[in-house]
């Protein structure tokens, strides 16, 4: 029923590290061990893992294999943008399963529960991502760094993945975005929101979900996953 999608397949390079960061060790494992371990042990029926075209050999031999991880079944090389990482994802999933969940790897502290109450809402919204409400005032700054706008802060939400989607809803927002051209893509909710008009059901997420991205990062994940 669901294909989970793991992305590791970005540089890190706002991590100013020579290892790509889905490697990057905490608490003696890589941080992509971490995601792969809860997705495993989940629900979902398949993982289909996105990661650099030069990294395939390794994450099989030194993750996968190592681990015993199970559910995966196919390494594939990503693309330039996250979203072309998705995309291929997309085309590797088993075409029976009616859910994609997709997950950035760069978010070692997802829960079990997180990817259980996704799937209980996707089945009802067709589209949902776990996030968190803005703990700090949000402005939009103008190209002069003057904060011109402040939006009211109860409707602002931090978004976080898993995001959990209809295939076909996705699929063909992908389809949607590739004939547009566009490329400021963030996330797989934009462009579900974009293309087809559909809004994503925010599922409640974690403030201890973090997406590793700077180094002072890794400290916080080796005390949330310690
Ligand atoms: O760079 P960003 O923080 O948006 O990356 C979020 C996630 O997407 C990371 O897990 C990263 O490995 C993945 N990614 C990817 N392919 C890209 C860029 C990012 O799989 N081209």
């Amino acid at each position: 029923m669901v294909s989970a999608i793991i992305l590791a397949a970005g540089s890190g390079s706002r991590m100013k590290s020579d290892k790509a960061k889905q490697f990057l060790e905490i608490n003696g494992k890589p941080l992509l061990y971490y995601s792969l371990k809860i997705f495993d042990a989940s629900v979902v029926d398949e993982i289909i893992l996105v990661t650099r075209g030069q990294d395939i050999d390794y994450v099989r031999e030194e993750i996968v294999d190592k681990y015993g991880f199970r559910k995966v079944k196919r390494i594939i090389s990503g693309g330039k943008e996250r979203f072309e990482s998705v995309s291929k994802g997309l085309k590797a999933c088993d075409k029976r399963n009616k859910f994609i969940m997709i997950h950035d790897a760069a978010r070692p502290c997802v829960t079990n529960r997180m990817i259980l109450d996704s799937i209980s809402e996707v089945k009802r919204s067709k589209a949902c991502t776990v996030a968190m409400p803005a703990k700090d005032t949000i402005k939009i700054v103008n190209d002069e760094g003057f904060g011109i706008e402040t939006p009211d802060r109860n409707s602002l939400y931090m978004i976080q993945t898993p995001q959990t989607f209809e295939r076909k809803l996705l699929e063909e927002a992908h389809d949607r975005l590739r004939i547009s051209g566009d490329r400021d893509i963030t996330d797989d909710t934009m462009i579900v929101e974009r293309y087809m008009d559909v809004p994503s059901k925010m599922v409640e997420g974690s403030y201890e979900n973090i997406k590793v991205t700077t180094p002072e990062d890794i400290r916080i994940a080796q005390l949330y996953l310690g």
